[in-house]
């Protein structure tokens, strides 16, 4: 399918596919039985240029936006879901930093994001605090200029690889949803450290911890945006990185389908290749077919929200203010529902693809010495991860159910 994407989308989409088939191919497996954090691999994502292809030129990045963030974390993905997190992770820690940041937080942050120099991540569930972030217990106190942080993180992607974090902290238990504020908190801050590592199912090559915060002192200069604004800073950053979760699930499905496809095509049985019988050959459709739906749909998702949000980066950027108020400015609309769609689709249809692609592998699809169930434990993250598929159909039916609305209303006044 020619999806018209422009020389910049053709480029690092190509480089992502061929880092991913060179150079994670040959050693996903090894990252995945030892659980070890892809150093080497950063390093070749460093050098190929690809933590910043949707950042502003202004902070180092390439200048490109969703569509170009989707397609690297989907050819990497293709190879490896876990290793493309560590990228996926950092422009989770990146979004909120440049859509709330104000200029001298971009400034300070977003060129060692965008150069991989350091990596990212993004700390808002705590272990009481998963779906319902409003009930984050992590404590924030404002004390003179600084802010005495108290409490646990936990599930958290890159937790120890990365550098800066993007974390969510309450700065007024009485006000609940609204007393939620977001900060940026770096590595080595007196009182923040790390605790517990997780085993996974997979994503394996991602480290996932817990985060302590001790008496850990942060300046009222790192708060993004504005105390009691950090569930808003969490949401409009979910709307623009859940396309990046789509991507690597579709990554994911693809990856699964390629290898099914040799395997299919060499394999014989009864005389001949199991690609030439109909119940595989029905099976081989439905993937591609499957696949190629979430891709329409994400990349329409992901080139209207460029198209509709590039704008007020340009605006906040020339004029040295916050994207969000550009956004405001702008009337640009929010995406939940468009970015929950896609990442319902497609990690609904990774799953689905990988669990189909082990069975038309038979056996050895079974076997950890053959690539294909790893695609099948690393497509289960995709549904859970960034709200839940569930948390999604909530919030796509309840903006359905208010466009009706509001539709209706418009019919009766009209
Ligand atoms: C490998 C991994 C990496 C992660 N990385 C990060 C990260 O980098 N940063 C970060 O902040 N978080 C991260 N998370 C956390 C992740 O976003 C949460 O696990 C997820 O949002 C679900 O929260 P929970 O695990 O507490 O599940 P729960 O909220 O306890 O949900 C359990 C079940 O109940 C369902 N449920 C809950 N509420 C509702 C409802 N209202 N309606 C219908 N069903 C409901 C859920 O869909 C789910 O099926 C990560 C998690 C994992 C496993």
């Amino acid at each position: 399918m020619d999806y018209e994407l422009n020389e910049q989308q053709q480029e690092v989409a190509s480089l992502a596919y061929q880092l991913g088939q060179q150079k994670i191919r040959p050693v996903r497996e090894h990252y995945d039985q030892t659980e070890e954090f892809p150093w080497p691999i950063i390093e070749e994502m460093r050098k190929a240029d690809l933590f910043g292809v949707y950042l502003p030129q202004e902070y180092g990045g390439l200048g490109g936006g969703t569509m170009d963030f989707v397609l690297v974390v989907e050819q990497l993905s293709r190879a490896c879901g876990g290793i493309a997190l560590s990228m996926a992770a950092s422009g989770l820690c990146a979004i909120p930093i440049l859509l709330f940041g104000n200029a001298e937080q971009r400034k300070r942050w977003i060129p060692d994001l965008a150069s991989g120099k350091r990596l990212g991540a993004f700390a808002l569930t705590e272990p009481g605090a998963g779906s319902d972030a409003t009930a984050t217990k992590c404590m924030a106190k404002l004390e003179g200029d600084h802010y005495v942080v108290n409490g646990i993180k936990n599930f958290c992607s890159s937790g120890n690889a990365a550098e800066i974090y993007t974390t969510f902290a309450t700065t007024n238990p009485a006000r609940g949803a609204r007393g939620i504020t977001a900060f940026v908190v770096e590595k080595g801050t007196p009182g923040f450290s790390f605790g517990k590592k997780e085993q996974k199912m997979g994503i394996r090559a991602s480290s996932t911890y817990e985060l302590v915060f001790n008496n850990c002192k942060i300046p009222k200069s790192n708060v993004l945006y504005k105390e009691g604004y950090g569930l808003f800073v969490a949401q409009n950053t979910f709307d623009m990185s859940r396309p990046g979760v789509a991507a690597q699930a579709l990554g994911i499905g693809q990856g699964a389908l390629d290898e099914t496809l040799s395997y299919v095509r060499a394999r014989k049985q009864f005389g001949q290749a199991i690609a030439s019988f109909q119940a595989i050959q029905h099976m081989l459709a439905d993937c591609a077919t499957a696949l190629e739906s979430g891709r329409a749909l994400l990349y329409a998702t992901a080139k209207a929200m460029d198209r509709a949000m590039q704008p007020a980066i340009d605006a906040a950027v020339q004029n040295q203010t916050i994207v969000y108020d550009e956004m405001n400015k702008l009337n640009v609309k929010r995406w939940t529902k468009e970015s929950g769609m896609c990442k319902v689709l497609c990690s609904d249809t990774a799953m689905r693809v990988a669990t189909d692609c082990v069975q038309m592998c038979g056996g050895i699809g079974y076997m950890r010495d053959f690539p294909i169930e790893k695609y099948m434990r690393d497509a289960k993250i995709t549904q859970i991860y960034e709200g839940t598929n569930q948390i999604q159909r909530n919030e796509i039916a309840m903006m359905i159910i208010k466009e009706s609305a509001s539709k209706q209303k418009e019919a009766v006044l009209a």
